[in-house]
């Protein structure tokens, strides 16, 4: 018996603290006169391309570097005026990133208070996996800043693996890991079209969606058409006493 659980919006809280990144950033960008009436479509410019780059990419070259350029492009396609240079750009670009990356990380937390009595409970009945899709980098900074590792007997970041969620690959490799059948675990995770698919895939016993977070936009993977439905729907962590008690 294992319990897997997703990292982003099911135990911190991912898409608020992005949230409070970007609101900086706009804050940062108005500050900048001549931006100001580009703001939002400078920001939306960048999220399109953010979600739009291949997590291989930070395999070849640093988060910084590659999330600098997105923001240079963003307010190139949006600012028109021939009065800013190249290098004023450059220069901006870096200023929203660094912004960016120390507001999200300095606002990234537990989604619920009870978040880490539950897992360290939880861990005295059943082991417990991390399986977080990603960049490597980009999400062992998000473990290490929150040392979640200590929680969890084994973490598996897509990153690091051949196979993003909800490729049944890496729910498999966890259950090895564990010494344990697909059949006898649980995976509990806020995505339709990764965590709870991915259980699917890999037949495991059963799936719980968490809604708890406090995004309230489902996030581009849940709009998919390939999707599962849960076996099971929690809104608070602690509900998984439950919920696993009539599983198993
Ligand atoms: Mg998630």
């Amino acid at each position: 018996m294992a319990v897997f659980f997703d990292y982003d919006d099911t135990l911190i809280n991912t898409a608020n603290a992005s949230k409070a990144a970007y609101e900086s950033v706009a804050e940062l960008l108005k500050a900048e006169g001549q931006y100001a009436s580009e703001v939002d479509t400078i920001i939306k410019a960048y999220r399109e391309l953010l979600w739009s780059t291949p997590n291989d990419s930070y395999k070849v070259e640093t988060p910084k570097k590659i999330r600098v350029k997105l923001w240079e492009s963003s307010i190139q396609k949006c600012v028109h005026s021939k009065s800013c240079s190249v290098n004023h750009i450059r220069e901006l670009a870096e200023k929203l990133y660094d912004m960016w990356y120390t507001t999200r990380l300095g606002a990234m937390a537990w989604i619920e208070k009870e978040t880490v009595p539950t897992l360290l409970s939880l861990r005295k009945k059943y082991k417990l996996v991390l399986i977080t899709n990603g960049s490597s980098v980009i999400q062992w900074e998000k473990i290490k800043k929150m040392e979640a590792q200590k929680y969890f007997d084994h973490v598996l970041v897509s990153g690091d693996e051949p196979y993003d969620k909800p490729h049944k690959s890496i729910f498999i490799k966890a259950c090895t890991l564990c010494g344990v059948l697909p059949e006898t675990c649980v995976m509990v995770g806020d995505n339709l079209a990764t965590d709870i698919l991915g259980a699917h895939n890999a037949n495991l016993l059963a799936s719980i969606q968490y809604t708890g977070s406090s995004k309230n936009k489902p996030s581009p993977g849940n709009l998919s058409n390939d999707s599962a439905s849960p076996r099971f729907t929690i809104s608070s962590i602690t509900e998984l006493f439950s919920v696993l008690e009539e599983i198993y």
